[in-house]
């Protein structure tokens, strides 16, 4: 909660008048207390959680036929009621693991030193702020997700989020209780070093899971901004950990390419995509006659 109530008193305290977005900051936040905006949080995922997939199923039902290119692994379609079961234990995850773990972990928030007050960060410190968010979360992920390949680590919980060979949106949160805890270790990590403020913890957890939503689409979509982000990975990276299963020891990461690289954990894809830049090639000047090896690699050659 705000030390003060009023415009006035706020511009006394800091000695200059305030911007619109910290009046606006102000109005809506001097009688709420601190937990009350953390649990913003869970309003925000369930928004997230329900209309980003959504949007790929539209673009599906409406444009169809021109995305249609862009899915990188045509021959898996679910049907809208397969999805529709994938949302209900998505949301039945929500109500007994995630929203709970927002409501017991304000401690922990409180510890790390996440501010309401007010001024309000720059756009230069949010950004930054996000990026190291980004690159902490990746790295530990990363390492994270390689034990959950464990043999022990696959059995007992990861092998429920790759019950989905074939990612769909609604999966992106589609994991065995243990695993929503385990990896909310990463997610708090970032926050944990660097502590900003309560809007730059909202923006860090919508967009991570934006992220995910997209990285688990099925479609690589080529006018997607995130393809503007350096050693971004996005869905084709990550459909291919999908599509190899149980036994994949590829594609680990969660956000970018270079740990996967670093490690030696993306050999297995990128021999992939040369097989199927040379399909490509191939199905230019031989069209046909290749259909034994897109079987074989399962996925869309156009989709890069
Ligand atoms: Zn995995
Ligand atoms: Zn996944």
């Amino acid at each position: 909660m705000l030390p003060y109530t009023t415009v006035s008193a706020a511009e006394s305290a800091l000695g200059r008048t305030l911007t619109t977005a910290e009046t606006l900051w102000l109005n809506h936040t001097a009688n709420k207390s601190d937990y009350l905006l953390y649990c913003y949080n869970i309003l925000f995922l369930f928004i997230i959680f329900s209309l980003c997939p959504l949007y790929y199923v539209l673009i599906e039902y409406l444009f169809g036929n021109s995305v249609g290119v862009y899915k990188i692994q045509p021959k898996v379609q679910l049907s809208f009621g397969e999805k529709m079961k994938c949302y209900r234990d998505v949301m039945r995850m929500f109500v007994l693991v995630v929203g709970p773990l927002q409501l017991v972990s304000y401690p922990s928030i409180q510890m790390i030193g996440i501010r309401t007050s007010l001024p309000l960060p720059s756009i230069y410190e949010i950004v930054a702020q996000l990026t190291v968010y980004f690159v902490v979360e990746d790295y530990t992920n990363y390492w994270i997700h390689r034990f959950l390949h464990c043999k022990w680590g696959y059995e007992k919980i990861h092998k429920v989020h790759h019950e989905y060979t074939a990612p769909i949106a609604f999966a992106a949160p589609y994991a065995h209780w243990a695993e929503v805890l385990i990896l909310g270790i990463p997610s708090a990590l970032g926050p944990a070093m660097v502590p900003g403020h309560m809007i730059t913890f909202w923006l860090w957890i919508a967009l991570r899971q934006m992220e995910a939503i997209e990285t688990h689409s099925g479609y690589d979509i080529p006018w997607n901004p995130t393809k503007f982000i350096p050693f971004y990975g996005g869905a084709d990276h990550h459909d291919y950990h999908h599509y190899v299963g149980g036994q994949s020891h590829s594609n680990f990461a969660s956000v970018f390419t270079y740990c996967d690289y670093i490690y030696g954990t993306d050999k297995g894809y990128r021999y992939q995509k040369r097989l199927l830049q040379q399909l490509k090639e191939g199905t230019r000047n031989n069209e046909g006659k290749n259909q034994g090896l897109q079987n074989f690699l399962g996925q869309n050659p156009k989709a890069e």
